[in-house]
């Protein structure tokens, strides 16, 4: 029996250890003789889903997360903040600029811009702690804050945010450690004047001019944000075109839209460098093939160059995990690194940067432990750029289709023949399917459009199960609705739409 002084020192370790962790009946850490089935490094959409189905499958399952909240980049600085100002934004500028032609006369619209950002910030709050405090309960996970790296691929150590360090044990684990920012060379963010997007959910002011360095989906979305917010706002692109991945008429359609919005755009013009000075930034621009250089002034400048994975810390040099040139995890088919019973899933490795796609692999990575079977469909991953109006598409564009040497045969519809669009004056652009040219199988839709974002899941549906054209061109769409383009645009890649 343990005396009582030599059972405090044990207790003072457990009650230590229990301030970091949070679960529903608290088991203590895994030790040698008792380890993980799965322990999932970073708690965003890939790690906290991959560890909600590990604990549904009856593993004994932790999460090892170092920001302080659940949720990875999606729940508490992208996705969901993004969606947030998008849409209040969004109706603060009907309010000032469009309701007025629907018979609502209002006055006196003034922004509270401070109440936008707490808006903002309840929405991630409650979506963050929800994990916590009921997804992880429900299905019981040990949620372990701290900041983990691997001493081998099945014994982590964790440097808990409290202070101190333990070590953990797994059968499996599952690196989720996802993406940051990608610095700009020379270019200091200060999160102040010079920002990440991080900075750029959280200005406390409005900026009179602001320039955003990438014509890409963050860049677009938080610039579109600023913008109705009252900025003038430059996009200054590297390439010809914006909406990097977008189908090329879309893209251009979707960029003559933002125009139309007040948004300015510089393309294929390159940073040269952005410098501070006392509040303003200079930013030296030059055409992107060489050219004449231009001096840009800004109150704030955003830096949307793109992502690149999180690794650092993680001491996989120490079990033989494989990157490639762009920092990327490489893993096979199935998920696997290069270590036995480490896999990865997620921004951290290959795919498009997407909080849905990270999920998928998440389910599918903890299914292949179970059954040795798991899918994910690359084919049929949807974007979604959250402006008004929405852009969405899935599968394959013209673009790609061409490179690839495949016939293929196009169908539009635009908003402007459909009732519904009509009917809410809400008509900017078009519905575009891509169909196979001789079975009319489809592959790829592209829609800009209302409601783009949620209208685009018919497509993916479409391309998952293998649908023609005409499958969905006989599908009843209810009416009046938005979808009915999309059935008409169906129905025009292989035959004639109806009511245009
Ligand atoms: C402004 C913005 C808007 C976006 N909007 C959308 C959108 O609308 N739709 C969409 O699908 N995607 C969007 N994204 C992208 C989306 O956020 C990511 O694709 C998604 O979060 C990736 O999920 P993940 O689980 O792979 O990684 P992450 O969400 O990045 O989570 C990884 C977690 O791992 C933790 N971590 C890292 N290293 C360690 C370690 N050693 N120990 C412990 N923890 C660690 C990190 O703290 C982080 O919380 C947006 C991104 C941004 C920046």
């Amino acid at each position: 029996m343990l005396s009582r002084t030599s059972l405090s020192p044990l207790l003072r370790q457990q009650r230590y250890i229990s301030r970091n962790i949070s679960r529903s009946t608290f088991r203590g850490l895994a030790t040698q003789s008792e380890p993980y089935d799965i322990v999932v490094i970073g708690g965003g959409p890939g790690g906290y889903i991959a560890a909600v189905k590990a604990s549904q499958l009856g593993y004994k399952t932790a999460c090892i997360e170092k920001r302080g909240a659940l949720g990875g980049t999606c729940l508490n600085v992208g996705c969901i903040p993004s969606k947030a100002m998008l849409n209040n934004s969004h109706i603060y500028h009907m309010l000032q600029h469009d309701v007025k032609k629907r018979g609502i006369d209002v006055s006196g619209v003034e922004l509270n811009l401070k109440q936008m950002l707490a808006a903002k910030d309840a929405s991630v709050k409650s979506l963050t702690g929800g994990v916590e405090t009921y997804l992880f309960k429900k299905y019981p996970v040990d949620y372990i804050k701290g900041e983990a790296s691997f001493v081998s691929p099945s014994q982590l150590k964790v440097a808990l945010n409290d202070g101190g360090e333990t070590q953990v044990e797994a059968k499996n684990v599952i690196i989720a450690t996802g993406s940051e920012v990608t610095p700009f060379p020379g270019i200091e963010i200060d999160e102040k004047r010079i920002v990440s997007s991080t900075g750029a959910l959280e200005l406390q002011e409005v900026p009179k001019r602001m320039v955003v360095i990438g014509g890409g989906i963050i860049g677009l979305e938080l610039g579109s944000v600023w913008s109705r917010l009252g900025a003038e706002v430059t996009v200054v692109e590297f390439l010809g075109a914006v909406g990097a991945g977008m189908d090329g008429e879309v893209g251009k359609a979707f960029q003559k839209i933002l125009q139309k919005q007040g948004l300015k755009f510089k393309l294929n013009t390159k940073v040269v460098s952005a410098e501070r000075e006392g509040e303003v930034v200079k930013l030296k621009v030059d055409a992107a093939k060489g050219g004449k250089e231009e001096t840009l002034e800004a109150d704030v400048v955003l830096v949307a160059i793109g992502r690149r994975p999180v690794t650092k810390g993680l001491n996989l040099e120490t079990i033989g995990v494989e990157m490639d040139k762009r920092g990327r995890i490489i893993i096979d088919d199935q998920f696997n690194t290069s270590a036995k019973g480490v896999k990865c899933i997620g921004d951290v490795t290959f795919g498009p940067m997407l909080a849905h796609k990270a999920e998928e692999e998440g389910i599918a990575a903890i299914e292949m432990i179970k059954t040795g079977h798991g899918h994910v469909n690359y084919d049929a991953i949807p974007s979604v750029v959250y402006t008004h109006p929405e852009v969405a598409w899935v599968g394959k564009n013209e673009e790609e289709l061409k490179q690839a040497g495949v016939k293929y045969k196009v169908g539009k519809y635009p908003f402007a023949a459909n009732s519904r669009a009509k009917t809410n004056q809400d008509m900017d652009g078009f519905v575009k399917f891509i169909v196979e040219k001789d079975t009319d199988r489809v592959l790829g839709v592209h829609i800009i459009g209302p409601n783009a974002g949620e209208m685009i899941h018919s497509a993916t549906m479409a391309i998952e199960y293998s649908a023609s054209a005409e499958d969905i061109a006989r599908t009843c769409t209810a009416h009046p609705t938005l979808s009915e383009a999309f059935k008409e645009a169906a129905m025009a890649s292989y035959d004639k739409p109806l009511n245009f």
